[in-house]
C-alpha cells in the first residue's frame, strides 16, 4: 500500500475522501501533466539544483528506491563528518518525506525547503510542518526551520546567492506541528480503510480538481456557478440542503449578478441588460480588437528584468470598420532570443494609430500597455493614450449578458461556444493561453530547433489571432441582441 505522503497528509485534513483517493485510487484519479504544469515543475527542479549550489560541501540522496534512500539519509545523518544533505528520505510507520536541504546544527538540524515563488505563503507553513512532524518522528531534532525564496530583485547575470532570500519560520512551523501530531494516526487509518470515506460538500470543493467527477456530478448547475460566492451565503445554502441553482428561493438574498445567474438558471433563458445597446454604442468605429500573450518565468529570459515578470512577447490585433466586417489585420510576435518589449511597443503604437476604440477581453492588456509605459517613459504618452481608448468587452458581457451555459463565468472559452457555436480553438496545436506562454519560454530557452521553432512560432501567431478574432465575433454576436 501507498505510504501516506505530504500530499495525501495536507488533503485528508481538508477532506478524508480526497486524502483517501490520493493514497488508495492515486492511478484512477491521476491525469497526464498540462505543458504548463511540466514547465512549472522542470522550473521547480532547476531552482532546487540551483539551491543546492549554495551548499558546495552537501550530499544529494538520488536513489530512486524509497528504502535505499531513507537508510542512506539515516546514515549520513549519523556521520558526524556530514554538515549538508540535499533530498534526504525519511520513512516510518507508514509515512514518508523528503527533506530539500538539512544542514547540521548543533546537536540538532536546520531544515530548508527551496520553493519557486518570490511570495511566502501560508500553505509553506504546513508543508514544512509535515516534513518536521515525519522528521521528528524518525527521531532527529530539527531545531531551526527557514524556507528559500525567489529574491524579487534577483535579475539574470547576478551571482547564485542572490537568488534567493532566506526567511525564518522556526516558530510558526513548530506550533503547526504540534497541530498536526495528534492527526498521525487519525489520517493515516483514515486514508487506508476499505471504504471511500463519504465525500460531504465543503467550501474547499470549489477549487476541487476533482469536484466533476466527485459532487459535482449530474449537478448541470451547481451553487458554484453563482459568481463570487462568499462561505457565507455557501453555509447558509447547503445549511438550507440546497446544492444546485435551480433550488434556491427567490428571497434568498444575492447580488445584483448572483440574482441574474440564478433567474437566468431557473427560466432557463438569458439574460440582456437594459444597458448593453448603450454600453456597445459607446464603441467608436474603426475598432480594434486586441489581444496579448506573455511569457513569465522564476529565472528571468532576459537581462533587467525581475524573475515572474510577466512579458508580453506577441499580439493580434483585428481592425474592424463595423461589428463582424474586419478589415486588416496586425501581428507581432518577438524575436525569443532577446527582450522585444521596446520593439513590440512602438509596433502597438504603430498599428494601433488612430482614434477608433481598442476592443479587449478583460483588464489584462490594459495592464500590460501600462506596464510598457512604466518601463519605456519615453513613449509613456502614446502608450497611455492607448489605454484611454480601451474598452473592456467582457465586462460589457458581465454586466449586461448572461445565459445558463456560461455557468457563472465570462471567460472567452466559456462565452465563445454558446454565443458563437460555429467558432472553436479546437484545431489548434496551442489552444490556450498557458501553452502559448511556456511554448515561447522554451523558444527563448532553445528547447525547439529550426523547423520546429518555425512551426511552434506559426501556432502562436495562429492562437493569438484566434483569441482577437473571437472578440470579433462575440461583439458581432451581442449587437444582434440589442
Ligand atoms: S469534490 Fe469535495 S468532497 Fe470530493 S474529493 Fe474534492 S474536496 Fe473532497
Amino acid at each position: 500500500m501507498r505510504n501516506v505522503s505530504k500530499e495525501i497528509f495536507l488533503n485528508a485534513l481538508v477532506c478524508p475522501t480526497l486524502g483517501w483517493l490520493r493514497r488508495m485510487r492515486r492511478e484512477e484519479i491521476s491525469r497526464e501533466p498540462t505543458l504548463g504544469e511540466q514547465f512549472r515543475k522542470e522550473q521547480g527542479i532547476e531552482i532546487h539544483r540551483r539551491a543546492r549550489e549554495l551548499y558546495p560541501e552537501g550530499f544529494l540522496i538520488d536513489d530512486m528506491d524509497m528504502g535505499s534512500a531513507s537508510e542512506k539519509t539515516k546514515g549520513l545523518m549519523k556521520d558526524p563528518k556530514v554538515s549538508t544533505i540535499f533530498e534526504g528520505m525519511f520513512f516510518v510507520d507508514g509515512f514518508i518525506t523528503k527533506a530539500d536541504i538539512l544542514k547540521r546544527k548543533g546537536k540538532g538540524w536546520h531544515l530548508i525547503e527551496v520553493k519557486s515563488s518570490v511570495n511566502d505563503k501560508e500553505e509553506f507553513v504546513d508543508d514544512m510542518a509535515y516534513t518536521t512532524m515525519v522528521i521528528d518522528r524518525c527521531g532527529f531534532d530539527i531545531s531551526t526551520i527557514s524556507i528559500l525564496l525567489i529574491s524579487k530583485d534577483f535579475r539574470l547575470g547576478m551571482k547564485n546567492d542572490d537568488l534567493f532570500v532566506e526567511l525564518d519560520h522556526t516558530n510558526e512551523v513548530l506550533n503547526r506541528v504540534k497541530e498536526f501530531k495528534p492527526l498521525w494516526e487519525l489520517v493515516e487509518k483514515m486514508t487506508r480503510q476499505p471504504v471511500k470515506p463519504d465525500p460531504k460538500l465543503r467550501f474547499e470543493c470549489r477549487r476541487c480538481e476533482l469536484f466533476e467527477e466527485c459532487l459535482g456530478k449530474n449537478i448541470e448547475n451547481h451553487i458554484f456557478d453563482i459568481p463570487r460566492l462568499s462561505q457565507p451565503k455557501f453555509d447558509q445554502l447547503t445549511k438550507l440542503g440546497i446544492v444546485r441553482i435551480e433550488d434556491i428561493p427567490n428571497d434568498f438574498p444575492l447580488t445584483e449578478n448572483q440574482a441574474i445567474v440564478r433567474n437566468c438558471v431557473q427560466t432557463k433563458k438569458p439574460f440582456i441588460g437594459n444597458k448593453l445597446k448603450n454600453e456597445l454604442e459607446t464603441i467608436s468605429w474603426p475598432a480594434y480588437y486586441l489581444d496579448f500573450e506573455t511569457v513569465m518565468t522564476a529565472i528571468p529570459l532576459y537581462s533587467g528584468i525581475a524573475p515572474y515578470t510577466q512579458i508580453p512577447t506577441q499580439y493580434s490585433i483585428h481592425k474592424c470598420s463595423e461589428p463582424g466586417r474586419v478589415i486588416d489585420h496586425f501581428e507581432y510576435l518577438a524575436d525569443p532570443s532577446k527582450d522585444c518589449r521596446r520593439e513590440l511597443a512602438k509596433n502597438l503604437i504603430n498599428h494601433l494609430k488612430g482614434r477608433g476604440s481598442i476592443i479587449t477581453y478583460g483588464n489584462f492588456e490594459k495592464n500590460i500597455v501600462t506596464s510598457l509605459g512604466r518601463v519605456y517613459q519615453d513613449l509613456s504618452r502614446e502608450l497611455n493614450s492607448l489605454v484611454d481608448r480601451m474598452v473592456d468587452l467582457e465586462s460589457i458581457i458581465r454586466k449586461n449578458y448572461y445565459h445558463p451555459e456560461f455557468h457563472g463565468s465570462t471567460s472567452i472559452k466559456k462565452t465563445l461556444p454558446v454565443l458563437v457555436p460555429d467558432m472553436s480553438y479546437d484545431d489548434l496545436k496551442i489552444a490556450d493561453g498557458d501553452s502559448a506562454m511556456v511554448s515561447f519560454a522554451y523558444l527563448a530557452l532553445g528547447k525547439y530547433k529550426d523547423r520546429e521553432a518555425e512551426t511552434i512560432k506559426r501556432n502562436l501567431l495562429e492562437y493569438c489571432k484566434r483569441d482577437s478574432f473571437a472578440m470579433v465575433r462575440l461583439h458581432q454576436q451581442l449587437v444582434k441582441y440589442v
